[in-house]
């Protein structure tokens, strides 16, 4: 065979991927996050929290638009805040902006916004991700001074950015957790943020985005900090199993955290699975965004009446025991 300079070129950026990969797992892997010896003692408790997505892969009818993004609206008691921005589809308005007005969520009404991590479908598309920012559209600017806490170094020319680095109180028994960090191999590093709601004699419901860390070490972080058990696990777990032929080859091929040749599992999905069901939780939603057929139905016989999928429109109510 003869080596002409594309082999070599090839094989030069083969091995500078595997190289980055290595040193990245093995930092993430390392990495401790500061805020995990400070318990949040003085969190508090909600009686009741809503979970409603503007913007999933899943509608609840035909007339609010689905697209591969993530955005919750969340309101505990009091605080009303938005968790990530959508992916932001579409020339004119985003499935954020059709389906906010349609289920009458108003950005005035925002306390706060958290971004789970930058990635284009929950910081409102490529552009937003290239320039280390976030968008809910062009029609939807967010208010003035908004206050927004964000993973990693991150701007905007309205919100109130704050890098989150440990532990923080948002609201009585809201918090957003420190970020934890995954080596993926095609996208690099990647640092993410989840949120925790403490219910009163209820548990701890836990909101991911794409869920790339391990959510074993999501779901001890929020054991540690807040010091109560799990009840609900709600978001995405990033669990592409199976996506050939699905519209999620883009999640399963660029978010794996595995070397190329190993896809991501039947045997990663059963793991996620009994971590979670070692909690015994109350409620599993699972958001369609970075989970195909395959999973949600794995999902659907693991935790019974326990699980539902995410859909646009679709309110989660979790109130005191
Ligand atoms: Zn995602
Ligand atoms: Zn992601």
């Amino acid at each position: 065979m003869r080596v002409g300079p594309g082999t070599t070129a090839t094989a030069a950026l083969a091995a500078a991927l595997a190289g980055r990969y290595v040193v990245g797992r093995n930092a993430a892997s390392r990495h401790r996050t500061t805020g995990l010896e400070r318990t949040l003692g003085h969190l508090g408790a909600v009686d009741s929290v809503t979970i409603m997505p503007v913007v999933e892969r899943l509608t609840r009818d035909p007339g609010l638009r689905g697209e591969a993004g993530v955005s919750y609206l969340l309101r505990a008691d009091g605080l009303t805040l938005l968790f990530d921005c959508g992916l932001g589809m579409g020339r004119g308005e985003t499935p954020f902006e059709t389906n906010a007005r349609a289920l009458g969520v108003h950005v005035e009404d925002l306390d706060c916004l958290v971004v789970s991590h930058l990635h284009l479908d929950h910081v409102g598309g490529a552009r937003s991700q290239l320039r280390h920012t976030f968008s809910l559209g062009r029609e939807q600017p967010l208010p003035a001074s908004l206050p927004a806490f964000v993973p990693t170094d991150m701007e905007h020319p309205r919100a109130d950015v704050c890098v989150v680095e440990e532990a923080r109180v948002l609201g009585t028994g809201v918090a957003v957790l420190p970020p934890l960090r995954r080596m993926l191999f095609w996208l690099g590093p990647v640092a993410e943020q989840a949120l925790v709601v403490n219910v009163r004699n209820r548990g701890l419901v836990v909101l991911t985005g794409c869920g790339h860390p391990e959510i074993e070490k999501t779901l001890a972080e929020a054991e540690q900090i807040v010091d109560a058990p799990v009840y609900a696990v709600i978001g995405g777990l990033h669990l592409p199993v199976h996506a050939a032929g699905t519209p999620l080859m883009p999640q399963a091929i660029l978010g794996s955290p595995n070397w190329p040749w190993r896809p991501i599992s039947e045997g990663d999905a059963r793991a996620v699975i009994a971590s979670i069901r070692a909690r015994g939780p109350g409620l599993v939603a699972l958001s369609a965004h970075d989970s195909t057929p395959w999973t949600l139905a794995a999902f659907d016989e693991a935790f019974g009446a326990a699980h539902q999928a995410l859909r646009v429109g679709e309110e989660i109510t979790i109130r005191a025991g």
